[in-house]
């Protein structure tokens, strides 16, 4: 095959594919381990969120159970029954994602085409130009007010032909977070006309008295799309399971372009054994509020300025966000640079267990200029 031909075959698919920056994950322990000749054992990821105590048992035995039914394709029915249960819906309301990532994706391609537009945050969640750009909309990035959501900025910025406005609650990478008093005015300010999707991925952390049932709201707003996801605090990141609680003939549209069996029958059987295990998931809040105290208190000792955040990570200021990043990974320790996120003068990292979070520390005082 020639190079010619090939760059013929790029140039033909449309402006707005061309347009999409790659989404950059957290550096998996192996690359680092390949990159620097560090042993695996010796490296510290605390870079994409993930839940340091692992996945809830209950979710390990029921995949593990399912391993025996894998020539069967998925039937969603458990999932969504547990689910329409646990947040007292009906199952007509709920589309089931490949992470809630998937679901995100089918929001944009039900409500968005070339002509179109959505609105999201600067520094929100990189996902929300990625899917609004894959269906050719246009982008209306709104500046954050304090690295939060603007939301009355948000508001001004609505155009007739915006059909999605994308909000992170917590946000992540800056763990932002906003009160539901603000959420719903805005929803009530909101043309009806205008989707808007709430991800919630960092939900289950936030401290009693903040936790509201955003998915009751979809009652009363039939324009809201509320997202959750099992990637989080319920550890199960590489099953890729998430869902969207939204009004039924909007949840019908998503559940006809999403493809048939999306989510396989391993993530289902998990998810759903995962929503009951309320020990793991108080052990996993507990094991987050005091990592993020430890780390927090570090940050504060070493001097460097941080976001406060709701979520099970915290963003913090060290100047060259590169050069800090490329020093920790000497050392084995990986955090997340957020230049991509237009914020190349912090890090991100995520909580881990405490001798985890103790040699980030210990790390991240040796790698500051
Ligand atoms: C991690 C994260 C998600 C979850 O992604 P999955 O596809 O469910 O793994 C969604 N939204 C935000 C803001 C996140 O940080």
């Amino acid at each position: 095959m020639s190079a010619k031909s090939s760059a013929s075959l790029f140039d033909l698919s449309p402006a707005h594919v061309r347009a999409i920056s790659p989404y950059q994950p957290g550096k998996p322990i192996t690359q680092l381990a390949r990159e620097m000749g560090i042993p695996v054992e010796r490296i510290v990821k605390l870079a994409s969120n993930e839940n340091p105590l692992g996945m809830s048992p209950k979710a390990r035995a029921a995949v593990e159970r399912e391993i025996a039914s894998l020539e069967r394709y998925p039937d969603d029915f458990e999932l969504k029954s547990a689910l329409a249960g646990h947040h007292g819906v009906g199952m007509e309301h709920l589309v089931i994602g490949n992470g809630s990532n998937d679901v995100l994706d089918l929001v944009a391609r039900v409500f968005l085409t070339p002509g179109t537009s959505a609105v999201f945050s600067q520094h929100a969640f990189a996902v929300y130009p990625l899917a609004s750009l894959s269906a050719g909309a246009e982008l209306i990035a709104v500046p954050a007010k304090e690295f939060g959501h603007d939301l009355d900025a948000m508001l001004a910025a609505v155009r007739p032909d915006t059909r999605v406005v994308w909000i992170a609650n917590p946000n992540n990478p800056t763990g932002t977070f906003l009160p539901a008093p603000a959420l719903l005015a805005f929803l009530r300010a909101l043309p009806g006309d205008v989707a808007v999707v709430l991800d919630e991925a960092y939900t289950e952390y936030l401290a009693p008295a903040e936790r509201v049932d955003t998915v009751a709201w979809v009652r009363d707003f039939p324009n809201l799309i509320v997202t959750r996801t099992f990637s989080k605090i319920y550890g199960l990141a590489g099953l890729r399971v998430g869902y969207g609680v939204a009004e039924a003939g909007v949840a019908d549209l998503m559940n006809r372009v999403r493809q048939p069996f999306n989510c396989n029958n391993l993530a289902l059987a998990g998810a759903a054994a995962a929503l009951t295990d309320h020990t793991f998931l108080a052990e996993s809040y507990a094991v987050n509020h005091a990592g993020m105290e430890q780390i927090v208190a570090g940050l504060k000792r070493l001097g460097l300025r941080h976001i406060p955040s709701h979520g099970n990570f915290v963003t913090f200021h060290v100047g060259d966000g590169a050069g800090v990043n490329q020093r920790l990974l000497k050392q084995g320790v990986i955090v997340r640079p957020i230049a991509g996120y237009g914020m190349p003068e912090w890090l991100r990292v995520t909580i881990g267990r405490e001798a985890d979070n103790e040699r980030f520390l210990s790390a991240l005082a040796s790698a500051l200029p």
